[in-house]
């Protein structure tokens, strides 16, 4: 696997971000470059590269993530109002950073189909 990427920095605490939530699977951080007036990321501590990588040990990791999410919607107060989650995964969906991340977008309204 190559080199670390800047979000198993943020894990490590190597380059800053703004924490909102931590546990021992995951770390929930803001956008750097936000796509909405909320826009969290919800990383797993392991290494997992993105979903088409990911195997059946993964299982409930994937899902601590959604869980996750859930969490942070209550915590941060736009559960009520709606969201989305998105995983982007290789060039097509639009990845970038080849550590996998569910991105949790708020605070607007949501179009469809997404760019
Ligand atoms: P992707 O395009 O891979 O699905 O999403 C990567 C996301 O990571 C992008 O939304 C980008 O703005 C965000 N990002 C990239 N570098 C950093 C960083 O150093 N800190 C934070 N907080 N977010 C970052």
């Amino acid at each position: 696997m190559s080199d670390k990427t800047i979000f198993e920095m943020i894990i490590d605490r190597e380059i800053p971000a703004d924490i909102v939530h931590e546990d021992d699977l995951c770390i929930c951080f803001r956008d750097i470059n936000p796509q909405a007036p909320i826009h969290l990321l919800v990383v797993p501590k392991k290494r997992i590269v993105r979903i088409a990588e990911a195997s059946p040990e993964d299982q409930a990791t994937l899902g601590h993530l959604l869980l996750t999410a859930k969490l942070v919607a209550e915590k941060e107060g736009f559960a009520k109002d709606g969201f989305r989650t998105v995983f982007n995964n290789g060039p097509n969906g639009g990845e970038e950073v080849p550590h996998l991340h569910l991105h949790v977008l708020a605070g607007r309204q949501m179009l469809w189909p997404p760019g």
